[in-house]
């Protein structure tokens, strides 16, 4: 009788000493690595990733040393975490589009954005010109099934920014950038010369453009400032600064300074949410929930609203023109930081 009453009580020991640890592993599981280590693991982790090609259809990009790979982390309080090489600078590319899209809503409004060029994805690659000619029925009756971030978009937006003459737009442009980066960014001659004489896709995009009547005049303009946007030299510590400018409601965290008002943010968040990554932006939110940009030039920023901005720089992209190790790192980072706005319990 005793033994059977002591074989009971063993046994509900051992169920309290299970319960116990299966809930003091859940507990360590759930508790988040601090930013740095997060950072640091993602670099250990692909820095021998050997995946992707460089971008070669502009010349000088296939020229970038492929090993190239630097990751930095902004916090919304300007707190900086890096790995890797955060001082090479490689060209901004369609990143860009994020910053002169955003200019234009700032300066214009949302409207402004949504009437002329649409805030839909293409779901059709960047320099798409079917995905022109699939929407251009509806110029002038409704939104245009487009956006600001595939070329014929981005070219449109550039056109939009106003100013005097030539010097003035760009003045603004680069403006713009700088304040978000929170630094005096130049453009890479190397690269803006290369695309120049290689970019007439995108010259006969701007000329379409303007036949359809998203480009109101001078495409030739329109192009040139927007291959010089995307010819801007940037590190990684630069993009995640200007990631985490969209994170903190339109700060720069590192300046202090307000580059745009926070109710303009969402909208250039959600643009970035759909169509960042081209036609891959769904398979990328579907892993981490972030709004994101991609650019040829091998950089990658996406955005933790609240939390956080992130980039990376590696030369080597997939068939989608997306950086292949800068995806699997902020993923892996953001994953770990609990960075999924739309997984809001579990951060
Ligand atoms: N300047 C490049 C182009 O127009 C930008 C493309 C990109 O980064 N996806 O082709």
């Amino acid at each position: 009788m005793s033994r059977q009453f002591n074989r009971r009580r063993i046994g509900l020991l051992a169920a309290v000493v299970v319960a116990v640890a299966v809930a003091l592993v859940s507990v360590a599981a759930q508790q988040r690595p601090d930013p740095q280590t997060a950072v640091n693991n993602a670099f250990n982790q692909f820095r021998t990733l050997k995946e992707g090609k460089n971008a070669d259809y502009i010349p000088a990009l296939a020229k970038v040393d492929p090993n190239l790979f630097g990751i930095a982390l902004v916090t919304v309080d300007g707190k900086v975490f890096t790995a890797g090489d955060i001082k090479t600078e490689v060209s901004i590319q369609s990143i860009s589009k994020v910053f002169t899209m955003a200019q234009v809503i700032q300066e214009q409004g949302l409207d402004a954005i949504e009437k002329r060029i649409g805030v839909d994805a293409t779901g059709a690659r960047f320099n798409s010109i079917i995905a022109i000619e699939g929407v251009r029925t509806v110029v002038g009756t409704g939104a245009p099934e487009m956006n600001p971030l595939v070329n014929p978009g981005a070219i449109s937006a550039t056109s939009m920014v106003t100013g005097a003459n030539a010097n003035a737009v760009w003045a603004k442009i680069i403006g713009f950038h700088n304040d978000s980066a929170g630094r005096s960014l130049s453009v890479l001659q190397d690269v803006y010369k290369s695309e120049s004489d290689s970019n007439q896709r995108n010259q006969a995009i701007g000329a379409l453009m303007l036949a359809y009547g998203y480009i109101k005049a001078n495409w030739p303009q329109a192009v040139d400032l927007y291959t010089r946007q995307c010819s801007i030299g940037v590190n990684a510590k630069d993009l995640a600064t200007m990631a985490a400018m969209l994170a903190a409601s339109g700060k720069n965290p590192v300046t202090g300074k307000q580059v745009m008002d926070a109710a303009k943010v969402p909208g250039v968040l959600a643009v970035m949410a759909t169509a960042g990554l081209y036609d891959d932006s769904g398979k990328w939110l579907y892993h981490t929930g972030l709004p994101a940009k991609s650019g040829v030039g091998g950089g990658l920023i996406a955005v933790s609203p609240g939390k956080f901005g992130i980039a990376v720089v590696s030369p080597p992209l997939d068939d989608a023109g997306n950086s292949v190790r800068a995806q699997r790192a902020i993923a892996a980072i953001s994953n770990a930081l609990g960075g999924n706005p739309l997984a809001p319990a579990a951060r």
